[in-house]
């Protein structure tokens, strides 16, 4: 039996099975997908520092090093449900059930839908499933595409698709309803937009962003925006133009768009069609934190982080006992910080599990140290405000261990 069982084979994960396995423990990590490497296997991007992040090449050297230490990782295993009996963890899956007395939930993110109609026409994906299909599949999706939906992913992976040779013809929004929420707002997706800019490819824009901090700037540039859109890497980012309606008969032939005014409604009388053979949905990530939900872990909803994200500590425990949690599930930020999450989870587990008691309060203190060192030098942001998430979470947690002690001195 394992000491420790980790789901999810992404950074987090194994990175987390790494730093168990070098202080002792045995340690099983169970992945759904085929190969292990989650997320990485589909990133590839220049870093501002002109370095590449190969995320193919990440996953590989975790997962050699987590299988030098006898990390046993199995793939295609898909765990439904995860209880505690006598002390236990009992881990249901495909495979049958396994135990242990830890364990680190490290499922990472899923993409938030945004229903439009057509959108069960084949050539019609989510921005992921586009990744996945490109970098990892190595399937061509299609010759002419449309984005549907402008964030931080998708154009973290417009540049991917460009880079494979696939032509993105524009980035247009979603059209105004209760689902599409912000991501249909022009003036909401340029501020979210304006704090990635330091990234943006050309000195140009990262020189103007600059002046576009104050609101009444963001404002002037929404309403003039030009209607043939901005060009980001060579495609053209429409702010101004809204998808209707995905048309096509048998697959995408097209798009249905609108003109929108700056607070994201359709201007009558100016629709027209864009021609297109596939079309992406990009409506964003949030964590994947069903797991740690059946479990019985409670939760607090923190925008900023993604969502509804599980109760834990700045150390990665969370309320119940031997349960942690890592990476995306936590909220939505870069493979680097979920590794560097992973690695203070593993060390986490090292405490409980009293191995190496000398040395670890002092290694786990520098790896959260570590977490916000990362944070800080991240070149991809999902989240603006993703400190202040962090934040709340810290304080949430605080406030538990002292109502947790108020009650138990009064028990006392
Ligand atoms: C579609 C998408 C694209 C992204 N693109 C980028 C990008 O280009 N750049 C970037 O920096 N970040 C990107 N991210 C963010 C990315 O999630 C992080 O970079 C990083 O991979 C998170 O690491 P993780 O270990 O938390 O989760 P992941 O890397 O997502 O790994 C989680 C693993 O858990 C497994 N799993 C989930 N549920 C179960 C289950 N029930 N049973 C068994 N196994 C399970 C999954 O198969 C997966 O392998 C993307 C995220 C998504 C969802």
């Amino acid at each position: 039996m394992s000491d420790v069982i980790i789901i999810g084979a992404g950074p987090a994960g194994l990175a987390g099975a790494i730093a168990c396995a070098e202080h002792g423990l045995h340690v099983t990590v169970l992945d759904e997908f085929i190969k292990p490497g989650g997320r990485l296997l589909g990133q590839l991007h220049q870093e501002p520092s002109g370095e590449w992040w190969n995320g193919i090449q990440e996953a590989e050297r975790l997962f050699n090093k987590a299988s030098n230490l006898a990390v046993d990782i199995r793939c295609g295993v898909s765990v439904f449900d995860l209880e505690k009996r006598d002390q236990l963890w009992h881990v249901h899956t495909n495979s049958g059930t396994f135990k242990a007395r830890f364990v680190l939930v490290a499922t990472g993110a899923a993409e938030y839908p945004i229903p439009i109609p057509g959108w069960t026409l084949p050539g019609v994906m989510s921005i992921g499933a586009a990744q996945v299909m490109t970098n990892v599949h190595r399937v061509q999706v299609g010759k002419k595409g449309v984005i549907i939906g402008a964030n931080i992913l998708a154009f973290a992976i417009l540049n991917e698709l460009q880079l494979a040779g696939i032509n993105v013809e524009r980035i247009i929004l979603p059209e105004k309803s209760p689902l599409s929420g912000k991501a249909a707002d022009p003036e909401e997706v340029l501020k979210s937009l304006l704090h990635a800019a330091h990234l943006a490819p050309s000195a140009m824009l990262r020189f103007g962003s600059r002046f576009m901090k104050q609101d009444w700037m963001r404002k002037l540039v929404i309403n003039f925006f030009p209607g043939g859109g901005m060009k980001i890497n060579g495609t053209p980012l429409q702010l101004r133009k809204a998808a209707l309606e995905i048309i096509g008969e048998e697959q995408v032939e097209g798009v249905r768009v609108a003109d929108i005014d700056a607070a994201g409604a359709v201007i009558p009388g100016t629709e027209t069609v864009y021609e297109a053979d596939f079309v992406c949905i990009a409506g964003g990530l949030y964590p994947l934190a069903e797991l740690a939900a059946v479990a019985g872990c409670p939760f607090h909803y923190v925008p900023e982080l993604g969502g509804h994200v599980p109760a834990h500590s700045e150390t990665m425990e969370t309320p119940l006992e031997g349960l942690f949690v890592a990476g995306n599930i936590t909220g939505i930020e870069s493979g680097k910080i979920a590794m560097a999450q992973g690695t203070t989870a593993g060390l986490s587990i090292v405490k409980h599990s009293g191995k190496a008691p000398g040395s670890i309060e002092q290694k786990l203190g520098q790896a959260v140290q570590n977490i916000v060192h990362v944070r800080q030098h991240a070149a991809i942001q999902f989240n603006p405000e993703i400190e202040n998430g962090r934040n709340k979470m810290k304080q949430h947690w605080e406030q538990q261990v002292k109502t947790n002690s108020l009650s138990s001195e009064k028990i006392g």
